[in-house]
């Protein structure tokens, strides 16, 4: 059988017992594509089942939410946990929480965390979990009785050496802050190796919060140096407005870019003179008020309801919101209108169509596994300051981070180079972060 044929008939699988999952469908062809150009040299990787097994979560957990809204009734939410792949060391993954949540979006999120997790060069497996309950418009009081549900059967799931859960989406330190006293309270101790993102007077570690952002603008920077060029001067769109994109916003401009726009999931507003963080922050940390707010507090700037922040014309794209936020149709605008560099904050924010319009136009692309590993890089050194009873200064962090981002890049544009396909991050990445976990999967036997 051809390698091609041999993946089809995987991929055909998978799809009969995934049914109804197209984000999973979609995570996984883009990696199997690049895995054919492994296989064609190096057939052993088809071994053992090992392409099956790694498709297949090692455990998926689904559980009943229930809590007491502020009104006295009762809601009921779901919960998810997939732990896929504990090859390289224990699950880590975050917990998304927000209204769209189902199996087949933890399933996408943990399966490319195996892989960013492998990029990271740290010993992390992959897994995600979260919930379909949505944080916003609801109180302190009821976001605190939802996470205390949750956790009650989460935390007989999870440990330091089993599985590290951190934020993502709709869940940031708040969350993270009564998912931990749940979880102490249960457990009757102070495990702090046993979710990352904590407050830094209880385990927490400096530069986790920005962590994410900062990263995906190193990784940007030093893709920009192996063409030449630099952040300096430059135009970048950031959409969102969350923990990802307000951090990538105030790195791109400390390097001395302007960030010409960011957005959240009703408008987008435009800021040609660059954005006033200082602010975004507040409305967004503070208030949780929406981006609409900074428009009455900054002069200069407009919001747009209609239309696309991907319409503005810049050097560099960031997209740090959501996953299939950016099509072909904007990846074509974007490129006709001088976009030359894109690193995905957020997972999986292109659509294979847009991916396609990146490669033809010669618009560099360094996709998410690799381009915001920064993140939970970050807290694997959380788990070492953990461990080590120790908190390391945000400089010595920062630095750490810096040289990991800078590591991942290396490596991928080195692995696309030996593959024969010099420049395609995409597939630099995924053969990257496959081949180590791989090798592991292949040392550890058939289990
Ligand atoms: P937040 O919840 O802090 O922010 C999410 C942002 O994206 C908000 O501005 C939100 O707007 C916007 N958004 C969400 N859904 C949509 C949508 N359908 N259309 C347009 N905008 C939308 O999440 P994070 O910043 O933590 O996460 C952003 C992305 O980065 C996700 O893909 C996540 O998986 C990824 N990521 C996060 C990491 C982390 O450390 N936090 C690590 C690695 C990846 P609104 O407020 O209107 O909903």
């Amino acid at each position: 059988m051809s390698v091609d044929e041999q993946v089809s008939t995987y991929y055909n699988m998978l799809l009969k017992r995934n049914a109804g999952e197209p984000e999973f469908h979609q995570a996984v062809s883009e990696v199997l594509e690049s895995l054919k150009i492994v296989l064609e040299k190096d057939p052993h990787y088809a071994d053992y089942g090992l392409i099956q097994r790694l498709c297949e979560p090692e455990r998926q957990l689904i559980f009943r939410v229930p809590w007491v809204d502020d009104n006295g009734v009762v809601q009921v939410n779901r919960g998810f946990r997939v732990q896929f792949n504990s090859a390289l060391g224990p699950y880590k993954g975050g917990l998304r929480f927000h209204p769209s949540v189902n199996l087949g979006i933890v399933k996408f999120l943990g399966f490319e965390q195996i892989f960013k997790n492998s990029l990271t060069g740290l010993p992390i497996g992959g897994g995600k979990g979260g919930s379909d309950f949505d944080p916003k418009g609801k109180s302190d009081a009821e976001v605190m009785r939802f996470c205390q549900s949750f956790m009650t059967e989460l935390h007989r799931h999870i440990g330091e050496y089993r599985d590290v859960p951190a934020g993502d989406i709709g869940v940031g330190g708040r969350e993270i802050g009564y998912l931990f006293g749940q979880y102490r309270r249960l457990a009757n101790q102070h495990e702090s190796g046993v979710l990352t993102g904590k407050g830094l007077a209880w385990g927490g570690s400096l530069v986790r919060t920005e962590a994410t952002g900062y990263g995906t603008v190193y990784l940007t920077q030093e893709m920009m140096k192996e063409h030449g060029e630099d952040l300096s001067g430059a135009k970048v769109i950031v959409s969102g407005s969350g923990n990802v994109a307000i951090y990538a916003i105030e790195k791109a401009q400390e390097l001395g870019a302007t960030v010409v726009g960011f957005s959240d999931s009703s408008g987008w507003v435009e800021t040609p003179n660059g954005v006033n963080v200082e602010l975004l922050r507040d409305i967004k940390e503070v208030r949780r008020e929406r981006v609409t707010a900074y428009v009455d507090e900054e002069t200069g700037a407009t919001y747009h309801s209609d239309g696309s922040i991907w319409d503005l014309a810049a050097d560099v794209a960031l997209p740090c919101a959501t996953q299939n936020e950016l099509n072909g149709e904007h990846a074509a605008t974007l490129a006709a209108n001088g976009v030359r560099y894109v690193a995905e904050g957020a997972n999986m924010p292109s659509t294979p169509e847009a991916i396609e319009v990146f490669r033809e136009k010669g618009v560099h692309f360094a996709p998410g596994k690799a381009a915001n590993a920064g993140g939970v890089a970050t807290s694997a050194l959380e788990m070492q300051q953990n461990a080590s009873r120790d908190s390391w200064s945000f400089e010595y962090t920062d630095q750490r981070l810096h040289m990991i981002m800078s590591n991942i890049f290396k490596n991928m544009s080195k692995t696309a180079s030996e593959y024969g396909h010099e420049h395609n991050y995409v597939v630099g990445a995924n053969i990257a972060g496959f081949k180590k976990v791989a090798d592991a999967m292949l040392a550890q036997g058939v289990i």
